[in-house]
């Protein structure tokens, strides 16, 4: 096998890439309430996709699945979300593991 550098791909291509990514999260949200696997199957296509083009899933977007099992999870449904002091911590029910995320100063400073 040819050791093959790693070239970033066209910017074109990654663009199209995460379109991709939004949009296979969007399906997920919407194939959850009636097909779970469907979602999990989505999330881990938007990763395979992220992954070869080397593009970032959006923030909001990472709080959507979990980071253990790739499950995709839905707060109050298969996650449950405890505040913290200074993070929140998503705990995964499908394999019982836990996610943090610090708070962004923006949410500290909008008021409801
Ligand atoms: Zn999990």
């Amino acid at each position: 096998m040819v050791k093959r550098k790693h070239k970033p791909k066209p910017l074109k291509q990654r663009k199209i890439a995460l379109e991709r990514v939004e949009t296979l999260f969007k399906e997920a949200e919407k194939a959850f309430k009636d097909n779970p696997k469907l979602s999990n199957k989505y999330v881990h296509l938007a990763r395979k996709i992220a992954m070869k083009y080397k593009v970032k899933i959006r923030s909001p977007l990472k709080k959507r699945f979990c980071k253990h099992c790739y499950k995709y999870i839905k707060p109050g449904v298969n996650c449950r979300v405890r505040l913290g002091q200074k993070q929140v911590i998503y705990s995964c029910l499908e394999c019982k593991k836990f996610m943090r995320f610090g708070y962004k100063k923006k949410y500290l400073t909008t008021s409801k």
